[in-house]
């Protein structure tokens, strides 16, 4: 078995969850807090989607998680969904570009429309990793597809 490419932590400072990949030193998307040794280990990723799922399920609320993971288990199979959902996630970044950029905030108004219950820093930050977005600044980012 292949070890996991991913290590979702959650930060010291504002206990948001991250991913990591392996070899990288892991920083916060919301706050921007390196993770070091003591930062907590929630769980481990092999691929995008499921450090998309891990991510998604840990910064969910403890009492909204058992609503958001019966959510799953009614939508299969499986796989399609993840495939729908990456295609609803691409196409929620598509909507909130202007002139072919997004911000978090255009990608947060996107979300909340097609009622996508993520972070909008979560969705560029993967975004960003699949190659879809290019960072222009602190705050602006180019989509390239
Ligand atoms: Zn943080």
């Amino acid at each position: 078995m292949e070890p996991p490419e991913w290590t979702i932590l959650r930060c010291s400072s504002c206990s948001m969850c991250f991913g990591r990949r392996v070899g990288n030193r892991g920083r916060c998307t919301r706050c921007g807090v390196l993770a070091n040794d003591s930062t907590e280990v929630v769980s481990h990723a092999m691929n995008v989607e499921q450090l998309q799922r891990e991510i998604g399920l840990a910064n969910i609320p403890e009492d909204l998680r058992a609503e958001f993971i019966e959510k799953m288990q009614h939508t299969s199979p499986i796989h399609s969904h993840f495939e729908d959902d990456s295609r609803r996630l691409k196409e929620c970044l598509l909507r909130a570009a202007e002139d072919g950029k997004v911000s978090t905030e255009s990608v947060a108004r996107s979300l909340a429309r097609m009622n996508i219950r993520m972070d909008a820093i979560n969705l560029i930050e993967m975004s960003y990793e699949q190659g879809l977005l290019f960072k222009l600044s602190e705050d602006e980012w180019q989509v390239l597809d």
